[in-house]
Order: structure tokens, then C-alpha cells, then sequence
């Protein structure tokens, strides 16, 4: 082994251990808050609730029953968008649907439910991170019991950003050992990349990001310079004015309703080392990191999910088993 493939699992280890002996309550923020939406609040009204607050996702709380119902994300929005063009004639109930309605929509079209994985808060992050990557979650509740009721408790929600940057922030000493480039540890997906234009309509891209179960889609132009990414959650001022029809609208109207104060894509070059990459998610909200040549052309796509993967079972392969899909 070279010495710098022994910094790297070096470096490896070091993360992993740290997520052996650190829990999701140390990733929590001494004082935070939580956004709980009752399962009978019109899906209507949480749309206008999440963007009030500036979060996409929400656990979701079954009050009848004192019972955590799931987590409310964007994919919940997008099978409601392909509900609404499988059934057109649906328009008038769709605004009457109450979140507790999700489960009959992902039957009604046909997708498998998601699972409702959580975890406790106390067990080992390299748990909730396996957790995370195994069922495919980008996020994760923390679900407690309550020891006088006995019930269950949401204590927070954690990401696959919040856990990255967590790592980036905490253990510099050994992300600084990463010292192999994106193209030596082939990190991202190079080939079969699902890509739009600015004039692709956003139901279009909706399809590739439900068929191919990803969350973003890079929008090149004609000579395929990156020009914007379209992310899931981009649909979410698309549709929070009940107005289905401008789902028919392009990509480039649609990429105009962003938030003024969002943050931009990031990019990267293969020869990019893993170490930077670390920078990077120390310093800014990255989501994913879209992989270019010195022409801005599109070469691949690294999502958070590639890196925790790869920090997580590069070399133990054993550790991951993928879900049969
Ligand atoms: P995350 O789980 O971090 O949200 P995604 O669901 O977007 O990430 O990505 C899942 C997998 O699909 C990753 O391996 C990623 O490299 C790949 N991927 C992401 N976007 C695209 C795309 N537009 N085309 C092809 N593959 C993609």
C-alpha cells in the first residue's frame, strides 16, 4: 500500500471511530427548534407552512392515536404532483387532501410506501448513519420513549448534511489525510447522468428524478456546460400557490422562484481531492457537488449519499448491504 492509500484509511478510520463513540444528541444543537405538523392539517396548509419557516421536511403526528406518523419531504409533494396528473379529474379533492391522505396517494400511483425508519438518539451515529444509507433515507427522526407515558417522543430530525458537516467540522485531524482525488476513489456517478435544459418542462424532470430515485438533475445547455441544478425541493414554490398548471411551465421559470438568499451550486474537478471536499462542507451548505472540466462542461454528479457511503464502507464492503431495488 502506497503511503498516501495508508493516510487515507488512516484518515477513514479515524471518522469512523469518531461515529462510534459520538451519538445523534451530540450532533443536535444546544438549543433548537422542532416544526411537528398534525396528520390531519391540510396539505395545502403545510406546503405554506414549511415555506413560512424556510424547512422542507416536518415529522408528522398522529394525535388521535399519540403516535409519530413519518416524515413529511419533498418526495411526499412529488407523489402528490403524480397523482395529479395520473387523475386530472382529482383537482377539485387534491385541495382538500389532509397529510394523512399521503398513504392512500402513494397506493393510489403505485409507489412502494417509504420506509419509516428512525432512530433513538442516544445509539451509535455510525447506527443512524448505516440506517440512513441503507434504506436510501436523506434524513432520519430521532424517536425517543417517554419513560413516565411510556409514549413516543420526536426529538429531532437528522440529515446526511447535518451528519457531514458534523464530520467536517469535528474531525479535521483526519478528513485532512483524504488526500485522494474524486477520480482515484471514483467517487459519484459518471455515466448515465439524467440531465435537463433550461426549457425541459419541470414535470419532465419530476419524471427523471421519480424513475431514477434521485434527488437533483443538472441543467446544461446545448454544448453541456453546467448552467443550474434542479433539486427536489424545487418544487415546492411551484406548487405552493395551488396552482398545478405551472408545473407545465420550464425549468428556467421555475429555478426563478428560488429563495434570494440561496446559497448556489457547488462544483468540483476530478482531479478535486477528498480533503477539499471536506473544506467545502465545513465552509458552506452543499448538498451535492456537481463534477465539471476547466469548460464547465458536466462530468458527474457527488451527492452527499456518495461521500457518507464511501466515509462510511470504502474497504468494508461487508458493512453495506445495499436494499434490493
Ligand atoms: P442523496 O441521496 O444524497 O440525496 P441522490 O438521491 O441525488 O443523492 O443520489 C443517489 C445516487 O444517484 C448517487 O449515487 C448519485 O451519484 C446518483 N445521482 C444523483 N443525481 C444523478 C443524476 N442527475 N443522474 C445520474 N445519477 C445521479
Amino acid at each position: 500500500m502506497s503511503p498516501i492509500d495508508e493516510e487515507q484509511m488512516q484518515g477513514l478510520k479515524g471518522v469512523r471511530d469518531f461515529l462510534r463513540v459520538r451519538t445523534s444528541y451530540d450532533v443536535l444543537p444546544l438549543s433548537f427548534r422542532l416544526i411537528i405538523l398534525d396528520n390531519d392539517l391540510l396539505i395545502r396548509k403545510s406546503l405554506a407552512i414549511l415555506t413560512q419557516n424556510g424547512i422542507v421536511s416536518a415529522p408528522l403526528w398522529d394525535s388521535q392515536n399519540s403516535r409519530f406518523a413519518g416524515l413529511l419531504t419533498s418526495t411526499d409533494y412529488i407523489n402528490l404532483i403524480q397523482y395529479y396528473c395520473q387523475f386530472p379529474e382529482q383537482i377539485d379533492n387534491v385541495e382538500k387532501f389532509r397529510l394523512s391522505s399521503l398513504r392512500d396517494i402513494e397506493k393510489a400511483i403505485g409507489v412502494l410506501p417509504l420506509e419509516t425508519v428512525s432512530v433513538h438518539p442516544s445509539k451509535p451515529l455510525y447506527e443512524a448513519c448505516s440506517r440512513m444509507l441503507r434504506s436510501r433515507a436523506r434524513r432520519i427522526p430521532l424517536v425517543d420513549t417517554d419513560d413516565e407515558t411510556g409514549r413516543e417522543t420526536v426529538v429531532s430530525v437528522i440529515t446526511q448534511y447535518r451528519i457531514l458537516k458534523f464530520i467536517a467540522v469535528n474531525t479535521e485531524p483526519h478528513t485532512a489525510l483524504l488526500r485522494k482525488s474524486v477520480r482515484e476513489i471514483n467517487l459519484g456517478t459518471y455515466k448515465n447522468l439524467s440531465i435537463a435544459s433550461m426549457n425541459s418542462s419541470v414535470l419532465d424532470v419530476i419524471d427523471l428524478m421519480v424513475t431514477r430515485n434521485i434527488s437533483a438533475v443538472p441543467i446544461v445547455d446545448k454544448n453541456n456546460v453546467v448552467l443550474n441544478v434542479f433539486e427536489a425541493v424545487d418544487v415546492i414554490p411551484c406548487i405552493k400557490g395551488g396552482n398545478y398548471d405551472e408545473l407545465k411551465s420550464t425549468v428556467g421559470e421555475a429555478l426563478s422562484k428560488r429563495a434570494d438568499d440561496f446559497p448556489g451550486i457547488y462544483t468540483c474537478q476530478e482531479d478535486d481531492r477528498l480533503d477539499s471536499i471536506f473544506t467545502t462542507l465545513r465552509q458552506s451548505r452543499v448538498h451535492r457537488i456537481i463534477v465539471i472540466d476547466e469548460g464547465s462542461h458536466l462530468k458527474g454528479i457527488i451527492s452527499l449519499s456518495d461521500i457518507l457511503k464511501y466515509v462510511l464502507f470504502h474497504g468494508d464492503e461487508g458493512g453495506y448491504f445495499p436494499p434490493a431495488s
